[in-house]
């Protein structure tokens, strides 16, 4: 079928599916094997090895390509092992420039990882795209971005930055974990890269571990897949199939994380205890005009503080969410709450953290499908 003539919607559903050659399976078929049965050396029908390839993977990797509006898609066995595959198109010597609000294990794999092999990263604030341009030197090959950012919810603009990169004949790469392509298509924007923790949105349903990467260029496909089959971090094809799975109705979950996101944004905002809300959709947050431009909608993840800034205060509200379940992680149906400070971002020193503005009493919410009204109750009753 003609995947990139449809709209999102209906590719989410049928993009780079077809139905099962041999028995017509209208679902992609979970192909459990290490190998293919070959009729004569080299006699193939394009599979060899489940490490190089595999159908049930195949299938995902297309649809990817396809909701991405990108060409080529590759699957990885966790969004760490994808980010480590992208950074391993780096050299000793090589620089990237990275947003400084970023999840806590990719900035762990740069400064604890690849460091030790001789890259270097600089981390900085991009909420101003310019600021990138004074950290370009001639050993400059990447800039690394993710927005909106966890847990502060900074926006970065991203065509902004793809346009700086390509002055300087850079890579781009954005990490589109949080939005998803139900809410943005950096493709479209400029970026070279686009990188997900299928864990969290795409797969949505906290069931499965799984990363992937997306580009438009061939070559570009070629070296990550090079690095893909010769590292060998590849997922397994019923954690294909879950994200595949989960895939099919991105745009219908996205909907309602929107919708109920909004929701209690302004709920929280208007509560007495409450002190500063973090959400990308309030038309007074400091980027909103960029998120307007890059963004379809401003999804359910929601951070805030409390006017009582303390950690027992926050741990308080923690304990008595029966519906926010604290736990790490984002991006399901059901909702989530944490506490940066103590959990995700725990390792980060206090007065680093506090001048960054992830205070003692910040809460994140990953806001679920489930009614609002019940969501709702549950944070009043926990905030009191
Ligand atoms: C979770 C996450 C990752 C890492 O993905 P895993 O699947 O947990 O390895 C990377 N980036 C962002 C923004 C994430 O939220």
């Amino acid at each position: 079928m003609a995947d990139n003539n449809y709209k999102l919607d209906t590719k989410l559903i049928h993009a780079g599916i077809e139905p099962d050659p041999t028995t017509g399976a209208i679902m992609t078929p979970i192909y459990q094997t290490s190998t293919y049965v070959q009729a004569a050396p080299g006699d193939h029908k394009g599979y060899e090895y489940a490490r190089t390839q595999n159908p049930t993977r195949t299938v995902l990797q297309n649809s990817l390509a396809a909701i991405e509006n990108g060409k080529f898609g590759l699957c990885f066995g966790s969004g760490m092992a994808a980010t480590d595959a992208v950074i391993k198109l780096l050299a000793p010597g090589d620089e990237v420039i990275v947003s400084n609000d970023l999840y806590g294990g990719t900035y762990r794999i740069m400064t604890k990882i690849f460091a030790n092999y001789g890259v270097k990263f600089h981390f900085i604030a991009m909420q101003d795209a310019q600021n990138i341009t004074q950290y370009i030197n001639s050993n400059t090959k990447m800039i690394w971005i993710e927005t909106p950012t966890n847990p502060l919810l900074n926006v970065i603009d991203i065509a902004a930055c793809a346009e700086i990169s390509k002055k300087h004949n850079l890579m781009l790469v954005c990490d589109n974990t949080f939005a998803s392509p139900y809410l943005q298509t950096p493709l479209d924007l400029g970026a070279d890269i686009v990188l997900h923790s299928a864990t969290k949105y795409l797969g949505g349903h906290s069931d499965v571990v799984h990363g992937a990467l997306i580009v438009k260029d061939a070559a570009l496909d070629e070296r990550l897949r090079f690095i893909q089959n010769s590292c060998g971090a590849v997922p397994g094809p019923h954690d294909c199939w879950l994200v595949l799975r989960g895939i099919k109705t991105l745009h219908v979950r996205m909907q309602r994380h929107c919708e109920n996101g909004e929701k209690i944004a302004h709920y929280l905002r208007n509560h007495p205890k409450v002190g500063k809300v973090l959400w990308v959709g309030f038309e007074d947050h400091p980027n909103h005009d960029v998120a307007k431009k890059q963004m379809r909608g401003y999804g359910g993840m929601i951070s805030f503080t409390l006017k009582d800034d303390n950690m027992d205060a926050a741990l308080s509200v923690l304990s008595k969410t029966k519906l926010f379940a604290l736990a790490e992680s984002l991006g399901g149906v059901e909702s989530l709450i944490g506490h940066p400070a103590s959990m995700t971002h725990g390792s980060i020193p206090r007065e680093e953290r506090i001048k960054n503005g992830l205070v003692d009493s910040l809460i994140r919410l990953s806001v679920g499908i489930e009614d609002i009204d019940d969501l709702i109750t549950d944070l009043k009753e926990a905030i009191g």
